[in-house]
């Protein structure tokens, strides 16, 4: 796909609720689940957008619907400025080749009986009508963009380290010319020393294919070194969004803060004074009224109860939910 658009992906107002429902036969809905709850972001092509937040806040979700694997409630999600949600056909299958994605765990997602290089080009193989030759070629060429020897081709995903069987899952998903690739988790399961070897691959052929991210980690070091903008998820909702490098260093939202400060700082020098965060996450089936991160803010105050604050515009680059901005 050409871009024509600044923004490859836009996501406006989306919402998802899950019904809860009771009785065996005739269920009846007594709740919802609001698991995301009114999210905007965009990502341009080229860059990184980094989501962040604990468990349950959404941001599974959120990637969910992009994959269209979710149906939203209500809410737009534009790709190249065209509402994809009412894809049919060709369309369809075109968004489809044009976003990827690439899990925590390489070992599940790779298919244990198969040949690397049919793993890698089942995708083309589906989706391209090639002859043997050019899909051969272009294993190839995927095997050495992501630093492994085309030679590998014949081998099985067992016979690879772990972050050796990473290398293989981005090149999957790179098969297809991928425009964005939603990267769940990558390097979470690998060892550290491995880490940095992967991200330093995934920014490589960001640089080289112009390829769009959204990233999904908990860790926040990994974020903030691959992001170009992070956004910060709570029970459904984007409280604070800021480009990377200074949200790290300056989180202005009470929860980014609790958040960025349990996280190792970049440098020994740094000193960090940690937020204790105190409570569990309250449930999204039934979130707190007003600002949902009251019950656990250290800095509230009475209109945070009573109001729920909207996402605002701070300047430079900026957009916080808080009554204290
Ligand atoms: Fe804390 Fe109130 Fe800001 Fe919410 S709105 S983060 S409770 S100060």
């Amino acid at each position: 796909m050409v871009t024509t658009n600044e923004h490859l992906l836009e996501v406006r107002d989306l919402v998802k609720y899950f019904p809860v429902s009771k009785g065996l036969v005739l269920q009846k809905v007594t709740g919802w689940i609001k698991a995301v709850d009114g999210v905007n972001f965009s990502i341009p092509k080229g860059e990184t957008l980094g989501l962040v937040g604990e468990s349950g806040c959404g941001k599974t979700t959120t990637s969910r619907l992009i994959l269209l694997l979710e149906k939203a409630t209500s809410g737009s999600i534009l790709f190249q400025g065209k509402e994809v949600q009412t894809l049919r056909g060709e369309g369809l299958q075109e968004y489809r080749r044009s976003v990827q994605v690439v899990f925590q765990d390489p070992y599940s997602s790779l298919n244990p009986r198969m040949r690397v290089g049919d793993i890698i080009s089942e995708p083309l193989v589906v989706n391209e009508r090639l002859p043997k030759s050019a899909v051969r070629e272009r294993v190839a060429e995927l095997l050495e963009m992501v630093g492994l020897r085309a030679d590998n081709a014949s081998l099985f995903p067992h016979e690879f380290s772990g972050g050796q069987r990473q290398r293989l899952a981005i090149a999957r998903s790179l098969s297809l010319h991928t425009d964005l690739i939603i990267l769940d988790e990558p390097v979470s399961a690998l060892d550290v020393s491995i880490r940095a070897q992967i991200m330093n691959l995934l920014m490589d052929l960001q640089t080289q294919l112009g390829l769009s991210y959204l990233l999904i980690a908990h860790d926040l070091g990994v974020v903030t070194c691959m992001s170009h903008v992070i956004a910060v998820m709570y029970l459904g909702k984007i409280v604070e969004l800021a480009p990377a490098e200074k949200l790290a260093t300056d989180p202005h939202h009470p929860y980014t803060q609790a958040l960025f400060s349990a996280a190792l700082p970049s440098h020994p020098d740094e000193y960090r004074e940690e937020i204790i965060l105190t409570g569990e996450v309250p449930s999204p089936l039934n979130p707190p009224a007003g600002c949902r991160f009251h019950p656990r803010c250290e800095k509230v105050i009475n209109l945070c109860s009573e109001k729920e604050p909207v996402l605002k515009s701070m300047g430079e680059n900026r957009e916080i939910a808080c009554h204290l901005f």
